[in-house]
């Protein structure tokens, strides 16, 4: 395709620009995907770790079954079967109690009535409080404001805030309860947990995320389009982009799937006046995220994750479960599945052989970290993982690595989520990415959305067309919706 026009320039080669390069090219348009890194994915995505070799992801990247058009994506890619599924959700106390949370067999919303009862974090009013919220969630159309301020005028006790709310909504939002907008987070309880039976399981790659983007570039090329890694664009207009490299292409349209503060820098200043979805691209403030990847020198915990309660780590994920079928890459290289005997070579596979184990300790909202040294950090969440695995106690670090991401997401404050552009405007430039108006927080799911929608924009389709419906929701959260 290099040699003619193509019908489509997408300016970022993350989530966003992949969803729309793949529609795209799906439908026989001639798409050119244009990607500064060297290779695809985004903030999703993985490194190798100049220390061991090793491929890790920034973070654990976790899609909940309602994030049905991102599974779309992953299946259109052909890596669905790389996702790793369960309904099971481990809540770690303080001391080594675990409280698990799975679906009964009563319909949604109820489906967790009977893991709530059982539940060892909370008492009886706390849960009571919580289910009385639940159903203030299933009736509530809009809010205003901070979740907070809405969690504290339905009286939810300090703790069922700190041991629940909390945990849920800064890992879904990347934002603790105080700041949050209301409507975001009660989305999450409600798409997420309490419309549909399913709607929780949650998965995670059995490979690093890499590998679940490298498709792509196949399947667009394939179509008939084009993908070019390490080019940066310095220019982006309605019908053209120009390079780094001071070339200029021209197209039908133009989709830019850049972060807000990249496209204040690269969008035509003239189309930033005239287009006021333009106008506050600037004023998107971040969220930081921590990923901590940590070999211990012994077992500490069985379970595949972990909430960690009353702890500043708030998740951990054991990278020794069972891996995978080893997959063989294109370049014949094997990957994903423990191939080394717990040092280099694979991520999501264990350090088991080493008789130690591997965890990969996620903190959302993390600002308070970000000036912690890596040795601060492993000893951080160290001392959380012991609080809540007595097995830890007397376990120590073979190796920490850990990853800042400073602008992880949008802060999806109530100040910026008023400000989310939607995807089509005044001028026929196209936006797309997680900061979109898509109705999502900052996740893959919203990412792919805005990837479909700007892709079904360029080709005169609806949203119907883009997009895939979500998980129907049971009889009674339909009802109280009314
Ligand atoms: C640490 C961390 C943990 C996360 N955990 C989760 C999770 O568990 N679940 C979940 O759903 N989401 C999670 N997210 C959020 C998720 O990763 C993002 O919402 C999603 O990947 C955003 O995709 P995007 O395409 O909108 O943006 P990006 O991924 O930022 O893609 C934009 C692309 O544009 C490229 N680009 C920028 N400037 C230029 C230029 N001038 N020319 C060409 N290309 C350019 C960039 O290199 C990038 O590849 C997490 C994010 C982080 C950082």
């Amino acid at each position: 395709m290099s040699q003619s026009r193509p019908d489509v320039i997408v300016v970022g080669g993350g989530v966003a620009g992949i969803a729309a390069s793949v529609r795209l090219a799906g439908e026989g348009a001639r798409v050119l995907l244009l990607e500064t890194r060297k290779k695809l994915g985004g903030r999703a995505t993985s490194f190798t770790d100049v220390r061991t070799g090793e491929t890790l992801d920034n973070c654990q990247h976790v899609a909940l079954a309602c994030c049905v058009n991102y599974l779309d994506l992953c299946a259109r890619l052909g890596v669905d079967h790389l996702l790793r599924w369960t309904e099971e959700i481990h809540w770690a106390e303080p001391g080594g109690r675990i409280s698990t949370m799975r679906p009964g067999p009563l319909p949604a919303p109820g489906h967790f009535t009977g893991s709530m009862l059982r539940a060892t974090f909370l008492d009886l009013s706390e849960k009571r409080a919580i289910a009385g919220a639940m159903l203030a969630i299933l009736r509530t159309r809009e809010a205003s404001g901070t979740f907070g301020d809405w969690l504290r005028a339905r009286r939810q006790p300090e703790r069922a805030v700190r041991r629940f709310w909390e945990p849920v909504v800064v890992s879904a939002c990347n934002l603790g309860v105080d700041r949050v907008d209301a409507s975001c987070a009660i989305k999450v309880f409600r798409d997420g947990f309490l419309a549909a039976r399913d709607a929780s399981r949650m998965s995670v790659a059995g490979v690093p995320l890499v590998r679940l983007y490298d498709p792509a570039e196949r399947a667009i090329h394939d179509a008939g389009g084009e993908v070019r890694l390490g080019v940066s664009v310095s220019r982006v207009g309605e019908t053209s982009v120009t390079t780094d490299a001071h070339e200029t292409i021209v197209a039908e349209r133009v989709i830019c799937a850049v972060p807000p503060e990249r496209g204040a820098k690269i969008i035509d200043a003239d189309l930033r006046v005239r287009d006021t979805r333009l106008h506050a691209l600037e004023r998107f403030t971040h969220s930081p995220i921590l990923g901590v990847h940590l070999e211990l020198d012994r077992p500490v915990m069985d379970l595949p994750h972990a909430v960690l309660l009353d702890q500043r780590t708030q998740w951990v994920f054991n990278k020794d479960e069972t891996p995978p079928p080893p997959e063989v890459a294109r370049d014949g290289a094997v990957i994903g599945g423990d191939v080394s005997g717990g040092g280099t070579g694979a991520t999501s596979g264990g350090g088991g052989a080493s008789g130690g184990q591997r965890l990969h300790a996620v903190v959302s909202a993390a600002d308070e970290w970000m000036g912690l040294t890596e040795e601060e950090i492993g000893a951080r969440v160290l001392e959380d993982v012991r609080a809540c695995f007595p097995r830890a106690h007397d376990a120590s670090l073979v190796r920490v690595r850990a990853v800042k991401e400073k602008r992880a997401t949008f802060a999806a404050t109530p100040e910026v989520e008023r400000i989310r552009p939607t995807i089509t405007g005044e001028t026929s430039l196209l936006l797309a990415g997680d900061y979109t108006r898509v109705g999502w927080p900052a996740t893959m799911e919203g990412a792919t959305r805005s990837g479909y929608l700007a892709a079904a924009a360029c080709l005169g389709k609806d949203e119907a067309w883009a997009l895939s419906p979500d998980l129907a929701p049971a009889l009674l959260p339909r009802m109280l919706r009314r």
